[in-house]
């Protein structure tokens, strides 16, 4: 073997679409600014998750977990599935369990996207969709979103999202509501528009958001499953379920769908302390009211107080508002993190004037809206 070794660039051996990757950039975790400030009283309101923490139903299925941990988890998920499809009354050979829904959508991108073939996603919609399309060599056609001034400004405009759609189309998402903007379609639009596209063009529905939805006419997607065989419905427990640590997805699909997802499903990839934590959840009815109502409330709260500071905020129907400064927004996300409050930057997504900023606790939202006000010198 030859001992001259020329310095390589490991990205000329990386396959195409990963070249061009960029990483995801999730919210900072309250211990890293912690560690970086000294301080230890740091609120997080970057990451959408559940201010009410863990549901005490899954709290306590996790500690009956804990003895079993030197085995291997269900790599089918049963336990999980057969609650899942009770719960939505459907067939669980319909259900694919994935390590967080951003596992299916990776699933749904490497079972039918290649250099080939293109998928259709609205600008500002959700950064992972980008991500798996890319990693995969397909091309992205981004529909534009709707114009300021709309009354859901930014949000996904369907009939943009359905002129971007061609031949060569396989893919096309669609977040209800959608993240980072909070902004949402109307359920029949949505079925209608997924009725109009071609049978071999696949509509992913992500719902991460669903429970907090509530009625503002979303509609439910997986009421369409009967009539859509090329739609996909994904729903996670990272959310109102306050599972965002465990990590437990899934997709509602046809049949066929769900065996190809689970044709390229690591083997064990959920967990076993998530497959019990997530069951258990399912049936905390308490958890999810309790959950919803502190975030209708806090929406409120945050949307008004925003608004007092003359911050524009987009409608939203999640657990968190998208905020316009109209001004570049870093210094203010830079100097809050300063005082202990962090929010995320949009610069990522194109929108250096806003910022996103979960509905935390009432509490956490007033110091929020009370350091805001400071940082913007009011
Ligand atoms: C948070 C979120 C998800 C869920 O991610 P998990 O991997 O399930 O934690 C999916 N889609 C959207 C639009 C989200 O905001």
């Amino acid at each position: 073997m030859s001992s001259d070794r020329v310095a390589l660039d490991w990205c000329d051996l990386a396959v195409a679409g990963v070249r061009e990757l960029k990483p995801y950039v999730p919210g900072k975790p309250s211990r890293e600014l912690q560690r970086e400030l000294g301080i230890t009283d740091v609120i997080k309101l970057a990451s959408n998750e559940n201010p009410l923490g863990v549901s005490p139903l899954a709290k306590a299925a996790l500690l009956g977990g804990v003895d079993d941990l030197a085995l291997y988890p269900d790599g089918s998920g049963h336990d999980l599935r057969q609650a899942l499809a009770k719960h939505h009354d459907i067939d669980p050979a319909c259900i694919t369990l994935g390590n967080g829904s951003n596992d299916l959508l990776v699933f749904l991108a490497q079972a039918f996207l290649n250099s080939q073939v293109r998928a259709s996603y609205s600008q500002y919609a959700f950064a992972i969709y980008e991500i798996v399309v890319q990693m995969t060599g397909a091309q992205a056609d981004v529909a534009p979103g709707h114009a300021e001034g709309h009354p859901m400004a930014l949000g996904h405009d369907l009939r943009a999202l359905y002129q971007s759609i061609g031949p060569d189309t396989r893919m096309v998402f669609i977040a209800n509501p959608n993240n980072p903007t909070g902004t949402w379609v109307d359920g029949q639009r949505l079925e209608d528009f997924v009725a109009s596209l071609p049978p071999h063009v696949i509509c992913v529905v992500d719902e991460a958001y669903f429970e907090y939805a509530g009625d503002r006419g979303l509609g439910d997607a997986r009421q369409w499953l009967d009539r859509h065989r090329h739609l996909v419905v994904l729903r996670t427990f990272s959310k109102a379920y306050g599972l965002a640590g465990l990590r437990i997805g899934y997709a509602l699909s046809d049949p066929g769908i769900a065996d190809l997802l689970n044709r390229v499903r690591p083997a064990f990839n959920v967990n076993s302390l998530g497959l019990l934590a997530a069951e258990a959840a399912l049936k905390d009815d308490a958890f999810i009211a309790e959950s919803v109502a502190l975030n209708e409330a806090g929406l409120t709260q945050v949307s008004e107080g925003l608004q007092s500071l003359g911050v524009r905020v987009t409608p939203s129907a999640g657990n968190f508002v998208l905020a316009r400064l109209d001004q570049p927004a870093d210094q203010a996300h830079q100097q809050l993190m300063q005082h202990g409050v962090i929010v995320r930057p949009m610069a990522g997504y194109g929108l250096p004037d806003a910022l996103r900023i979960s509905i935390g606790t009432a509490a956490e939202n007033e110091r929020m809206l009370v350091t805001l006000a400071k940082v913007l010198g009011h």
